[in-house]
């Protein structure tokens, strides 16, 4: 792996990157055999996380036709629109969303993807795919597949448990993590909860999953015999300390307090919340280890941020700041990957954004990789990937107006 030096940073310092690392930024370094970056007065600050996200949605923006009749409430913005998009999914199809979606992910300076996937007519393998478009273009990402019982019943939900943990026991690739995972409380039984909990426990990794994005979330475990989706997931023992616990929208003070108890991060995701209409998550402020997601939506976080800034001004809401959100993300990754990542600090992982005296993004490194330069990818061309997610997403409307919600 290339060592970097890089230089003429506006705090009038250098930066030295080394497997993986940065090892010094201090004043009058010299390159000592590693490769020169010119920042020509730029900044540097480390990496944005979306903390929560759907790279298999990726092909969204690119002309997905309006559900009709339009949809009346959230679980039916499900089952008209995502859980036609999921079924309708490939190999080919995923790949080009996957690749699109980490290409603006990287371009804007997000250097960490936590996805959540699904796609019920392709599992085994599914990961994979999702992996090597992180390794090549060169993200940072926790995956996971969400096992669901929706459309296949307990034999789909188990499918979805094995394709995890496959990913889980092959993974080696020093960027990339693999969770075990749920879609939500809401779409699996008891015996898959449990199922799941006891692969969080024989591969000692956290769990990814939705808790309470809307109120039927909450209704189904009352019915169930639960207080809530946290209080089902934490008596079958299925969340971890570590596990990401996406939305909370519909938590009380007392449940955000026990994620906090048992050591969980929740992910607050502004623009979802907003279009799906799903409420503001009020009792978010109860915890402090709360990150910040974009839920599918483009991972451009600087939108994500004044949506956060918009909504919870309209909500009252003057906890939700967008440094908390940032600094909870970080925390997230150190625990995940052992590493710091908030600071530009010898030992932290150099995922580092250079911004130009303009404030655009200019350099990317992820992992010590330089991923973006002067604007650019450096595995692939932009152009490329855009034309070739646009000509799938073509492909995959079609076959979406094949399949009955
Ligand atoms: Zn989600």
């Amino acid at each position: 792996m290339t060592d970097w030096l890089l230089t003429d940073i506006a705090d009038g310092r250098a930066l030295r990157i080394r497997a993986g690392r940065i090892v010094e930024h201090a004043h009058g370094l010299a390159p000592n055999g590693a490769s020169v970056l010119d920042c020509q007065g730029g900044t540097i600050e480390p990496g944005r996380v979306n903390a929560h996200t759907h790279l298999y949605s990726g092909l969204a923006p690119l002309g997905m036709p309006a559900p009709s009749p339009a949809p009346q409430h959230f679980v039916q913005i499900l089952e008209r629109v995502w859980w036609k998009l999921d079924r309708a999914l490939d190999a080919q199809s995923l790949r080009a969303a996957a690749r699109f979606y980490i290409a603006t992910a990287l371009l804007s300076g997000t250097t960490t993807l936590v996805d959540h996937h699904e796609s019920p007519r392709f599992i085994e393998g599914s990961l994979d795919v999702l992996a090597s478009a992180c390794a090549e273009l060169g993200c940072r990402a926790l995956l996971t597949f969400g096992a669901t019982e929706r459309n296949g019943g307990r034999a789909e939900g188990l499918a979805g448990l094995g394709e995890c943990r496959r990913f889980i026991e092959k993974n080696t690739h020093v960027a990339l993590r693999g969770l075990v995972g749920l879609h939500a409380s809401f779409t699996v039984s008891d015996e898959t909860i449990s199922a799941a909990a006891q692969l969080c426990k024989d591969l000692a990794v956290p769990m990814h999953v939705h808790v309470a994005e809307d109120r039927a979330d909450v209704e189904d475990a009352r019915r169930r015999g639960y207080h809530d989706p946290l209080d089902r997931l934490l008596r079958l023992s299925a969340l971890p300390p570590g596990s990401i616990v996406a939305h909370g929208v519909h938590l009380d003070e007392a449940a955000v307090r026990r994620c906090a108890d048992e050591g969980l991060w929740l992910v607050q995701n502004p623009r979802s919340n907003h279009g799906n209409r799903v409420g503001y998550p009020r009792s978010l402020r109860h915890s402090s280890r709360v990150a910040l997601g974009t839920d599918g939506y483009p991972a451009v976080m600087s939108d994500e941020e004044a949506a956060l800034t918009l909504y919870a001004k309209e909500a009252s809401d003057d906890e939700a700041s967008v440094a908390a959100r940032l600094h909870a993300g970080w925390s997230l990754l150190s625990e995940h990957f052992a590493l710091p990542f908030a600071k530009l600090q010898a030992g932290a992982a150099a995922d580092l954004v250079v911004r130009s005296v303009h404030g655009a993004v200019r350099h990317v490194f992820v992992a010590g990789r330089l991923v973006v330069r002067d604007g650019a990818l450096m595995a692939a061309d932009a152009t490329t990937i855009r034309h070739e997610a646009a000509q799938q997403a073509q492909r995959l409307w079609h076959i979406m107006a094949t399949i009955d919600s």
